[in-house]
């Protein structure tokens, strides 16, 4: 994989989305999901059952979290709001901060996902490995319509959004602090890709290639 340039790290560190009221009513949307237990068994079973076929493609990883640091990477990692739930619920006893701008998973860390239980699709799905190409993209696909399909089954409205900005409301939002926002005049990346297209469970930033090399 490329590893960004210093323009695609600045495009990384402007892409902020959320202003107080949207993380706040993002945050609000993410307690009610997690306060119901559907959708937590749901999930639970959900990453066992990928997780399980995942073996059958006996995929390796090797960066030791290399992939977790987004900037550096140079792509961002995208979920859906049950996913954020669920893993607020299960670790709200001990919560990192997120920040946007820092391009990194918090719960990384010396190279290990410490939060692996309930680590959404795309952690799970992602890989490096060159052998992983042929298949992840559609493995991907096919589970993200599961999920897309439990939510509509409950009612739950699909979002595509973008994992460090969905984490940082538990942050934002409790403590009232602003994100310092994009420089004005510049332009406002979406922070949500409500039209379902997801060939990016972890999409490229700028102009780096969709796929690893
Ligand atoms: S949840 Fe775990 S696997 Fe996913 S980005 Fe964070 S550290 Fe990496």
């Amino acid at each position: 994989m490329s590893a960004p340039g210093d323009q695609d790290s600045r495009e990384f560190k402007r892409w902020i989305p959320h202003d107080d009221d949207e993380s706040a009513e993002r945050r609000q949307e993410f307690d009610r999901l997690s306060a119901q237990p559907d959708v937590i068994d749901f999930l639970r079973g959900f990453y066992q059952r990928v997780d399980e076929a995942l073996a059958e493609y006996q995929p390796r990883c090797t960066n030791r979290g290399h992939c977790c640091n987004f900037a550096r990477a140079g792509h961002r990692l995208f979920v859906t709001p049950i996913e954020v739930a669920a893993f607020r619920r299960a670790y709200a006893d001990r919560w990192l901060s997120a920040e946007p701008a820092a391009g990194r998973c918090p719960w990384q860390v010396d190279g290990v996902c410490t939060a692996r239980e309930f680590r959404p699709l795309g952690c799970r799905v992602y890989f490096c490995d060159p052998q992983a190409q042929a298949w992840q993209n559609e493995f991907y696909e096919a589970r993200l319509r599961e999920l897309k399909q439990f939510m509509a089954d409950q009612g739950i409205q699909y979002r595509y959004e973008e994992w460090l900005s969905a984490l940082s409301v538990f942050s934002t939002a409790a403590s009232g602090s602003r994100h310092p926002g994009p420089a004005a005049g510049s332009l406002r990346p979406a922070a949500i890709d409500p039209s379902g297209s997801s060939t990016i469970q972890l999409t490229v930033v700028n102009n780096l290639p969709a796929r690893p090399a």
